[in-house]
């Protein structure tokens, strides 16, 4: 019964919300709010692709785009922080971010922000570019059994004797989710051992237009006026990195990028969001001036610029319980309000 009327109990909390002067841009003026992009593709792709929470399609961002351009000063991420100081009263400023140098970024949502005159921050996997595999967490999801089949009871009992530890749960939550959890506490070479174990039992169910981009995509990107930042060297969660790995992950992806694209990267973007003190002094040390996680949250203006918060944006945390785009639901979520996801 309470699910049913959740999403319209929250709808007019929204509502309210947005009335009342609570939501954004309102409580944004002199900070910095980043959204969070991964994945863009038209809705027939996402059908075939098995995260699709971490998907927009080009009509939602397009609509996305609108709504930040009426409302903030939408720049690149190095830059919206270098400029937040002297803006403490002005509009509010708001980076796009695009995770993880997918060619879709290339395909899909280029042509949106070159139409909304929006330059972004893409964060690329230094290693990855131009890499016939996809990154390790896409390999699990597209060798991963149909939920409920047969198979998916026999990759259980693979990736439990594997010793993934996966997290018990009460209600029906579907099992990929929690696999790559439990993969994400792992070292890096046993989590990227399981994906391909997986690969190897249950072949991939990858679609033939999925793609990272090569060099050549991402100095197209950078030519556009759009920045590149580093999203680690190989995607491991640097909190289960030794130094050597971590230095490779850090300093490594820097030197690459640098090289290919033949200009600064000062932008740093952690992997699943994981980091702490020793990630930390990695990061800076290796000549970032800047990092964004994953925590969910708006930036004030005397912000901490490796700890930088975002807002992910997903296709569900901008509809209503009609299921309608609306704009006082995104204002909700780039307000970083309770019960917003
Ligand atoms: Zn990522």
């Amino acid at each position: 019964m309470w699910r049913t009327i959740r999403p319209f109990v929250r709808d007019g909390i929204v509502g309210f919300g947005a009335r009342a002067g609570w939501s954004a841009p309102r409580q944004a003026a002199g900070k910095l709010t980043i959204a969070t992009f991964h994945r863009v593709l038209p809705a027939e792709r996402r059908n075939e692709y098995p995260m699709p929470e971490l998907v927009v399609t080009p009509d939602e961002l397009d609509w996305c785009l609108g709504l930040f351009t009426t409302n903030y000063t939408c720049q690149t991420l190095t830059r919206s922080y270098a400029e937040l100081d002297d803006d403490k009263r002005g509009r509010p400023r708001l980076a796009v971010t695009f995770d993880d140098g997918q060619l879709d970024n290339l395909e899909f949502a280029l042509p949106v922000l070159a139409r909304h005159r929006v330059h972004a921050t893409f964060y690329v996997v230094a290693d990855a570019v131009g890499q016939a595999e996809p990154l390790w967490h896409d390999r699990v999801a597209y060798a991963w059994p149909p939920p409920g089949s047969t198979d998916e009871a026999r990759a259980l009992r693979l990736v439990t004797d594997a010793g993934v530890a996966i997290s018990a749960s009460e209600t029906p939550t579907p099992m990929l989710p929690r696999l790559l959890a439990g993969l994400k506490r792992m070292p890096p070479a046993r989590a990227e051992e399981v994906a391909q174990r997986l690969e190897s039992a249950f072949g991939t169910r990858r679609p033939e237009w999925d793609r990272l981009m090569d060099w050549s995509q991402v100095r197209c990107v950078a030519g556009a006026g759009h920045e590149i930042g580093a999203h680690s060297s190989t995607h491991a969660i640097l909190t289960n990195c030794d130094d050597a790995r971590l230095e490779h992950e850090t300093a490594g992806a820097k030197t690459t990028i640098e090289s290919q694209i033949d200009r600064p990267v000062p932008a740093f973007c952690y992997p699943n969001g994981d980091h702490d003190g020793r990630v930390v002094r990695h990061v800076q040390a290796a000549g970032f001036s800047n990092a964004v996680t994953t925590q969910f949250g708006v930036n004030p203006p005397h912000l901490a610029p490796f700890r930088l918060r975002r807002c992910d944006i997903q296709s569900a945390t901008s509809r209503d319980a009609r299921g309608e785009l609306s704009p006082q639901r995104l204002a909700w979520r780039l307000a970083a309000l309770p019960g917003s996801g």
